[in-house]
């Protein structure tokens, strides 16, 4: 095989666009699942290779971070390949009998396939050598989640970031307000302070993040740390199967083009433009900014999809006059700050404020966040 030939073979080199559409129009059907594993990957050059190739005969799109302590993978498989797949993945040591978190609300999640080398699996600015990465937090099942955060004295924290518990979390739980993931264990950890005896019990999307949190904290002094196992993911699935009582409200954030799965119909965020109910997460048209935001259908109407009126203006612009603007801009992917979001109280516009001072900005190449489940 010429070098060439592989290089096409490992990477994606459609158009976006063309991969959305081709996505969009896709008859097949697909599951969303997510997994990870800490698990010790001595090339991970080599294993990120040897997925994509497998993965992409199957058919199989998503995200997946590879890194030396292991693997942390958000994708859809094709139905029909779904058995081929689990056989592949068990034919892998470390995720031989792994339980997948299976996303309730399913549909189009991902248009291309993209495995990348990562230092981390999650970006948690953790000195692992620190501390004992093994020693975690107590898993908790739906049930015995429901059981322990309904006692009193019970701390329930949500691990993740404020755009993502902005449209749904866990009654009674605390949501810090924070833009990463790094600065949520320094602030979980300052506020825990003088509650050493407490029941601790921590959340996020699938589970992940508090593989290291709980662990970090347990190493901090706090003995009774628990953990909600397959995070929000896993306890709605049985919660549903089991006909368990449902503690989550609103909308469970996803890393995908879906943006969000609906847990209960309740709908606790605001439009950020109008302050009306509303917790739909969407990209401001304006290509430059792409700032990701929530946004109700009546100002989506009336700014033509775009978070102020600065975009507003840009997208009125011809094309080329765009791309001039657009010219010299740096990346700024990822980027948002809080407490502009903070400072704007409910019912105030953002309009005409910068738009690289509210909201979440996600680029193409990235979801906001992540690597993180
Ligand atoms: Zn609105
Ligand atoms: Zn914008």
């Amino acid at each position: 095989m010429t070098c060439n030939r592989m290089n096409q073979q490992l990477r994606n080199l459609v158009d976006r666009r063309v991969l959305l559409e081709r996505m969009r129009q896709g008859e097949d059907d697909r599951t969303t699942v997510s997994f990870y594993q800490y698990a010790r990957i001595p090339n991970p050059a080599f294993f990120r290779d040897y997925l994509f190739i497998h993965w992409n005969e199957l058919g199989v799109l998503g995200r997946t971070y590879v890194a030396h302590e292991g693997i942390n993978a958000q994708i859809s498989v094709p139905s029909i390949a779904f058995q081929a797949f689990q056989e592949h993945l068990n034919s892998i040591s470390f995720l031989n009998g792994i339980r997948l978190n299976v996303a309730v609300d399913d549909g189009k999640s991902f248009f291309k396939l993209m495995v990348k080398v990562r230092a981390k699996i999650v970006a948690d600015g953790l000195n692992d050598a620190s501390f004992d990465v093994r020693d975690t937090g107590v898993h908790l099942d739906a049930e015995a989640f429901n059981s322990l955060t309904g006692n009193e004295g019970t701390i329930l924290i949500d691990m993740r970031n404020h755009y993502e518990s902005e449209v749904g979390h866990f009654k009674g739980a605390i949501t810090p307000d924070v833009d990463t993931f790094r600065e949520e264990i320094e602030l979980v950890e300052d506020m825990l302070q003088g509650k050493e005896e407490k029941d601790i019990v921590m959340y996020c999307t699938g589970g992940i993040r508090c593989e290291k949190a709980s662990a970090w904290l347990k190493h901090k002094g706090f003995p009774n740390v628990h953990q909600l196992e397959g995070g929000i993911i896993e306890y709605t699935r049985q919660v549903r199967e089991k006909g368990l009582d449902n503690r989550f409200i609103g909308k469970n954030f996803v890393f995908d083009e879906r943006r969000a799965e609906r847990i209960s119909e309740d709908v606790i965020a605001n439009c950020h433009q109008c302050g009306s109910p509303c917790d739909d997460h969407t990209n401001c048209l304006n290509v430059a900014c792409n700032l990701l935001f929530i946004q109700c259908a009546r100002c989506a109407d009336e700014y033509e999809g775009t978070c102020s009126s600065t975009c507003h203006n840009v997208v009125q612009l011809p094309e080329e006059e765009q791309k001039k603007l657009r010219r010299g801009v740096k990346d700024s992917s990822k980027i948002f700050n809080k407490a502009r979001l903070r400072d704007t109280s409910r019912g105030d516009s953002v309009n005409g404020e910068s738009p690289n001072e509210t909201g979440v900005r996600s680029s193409e190449k990235e979801s906001p966040g992540s690597p993180e489940a």
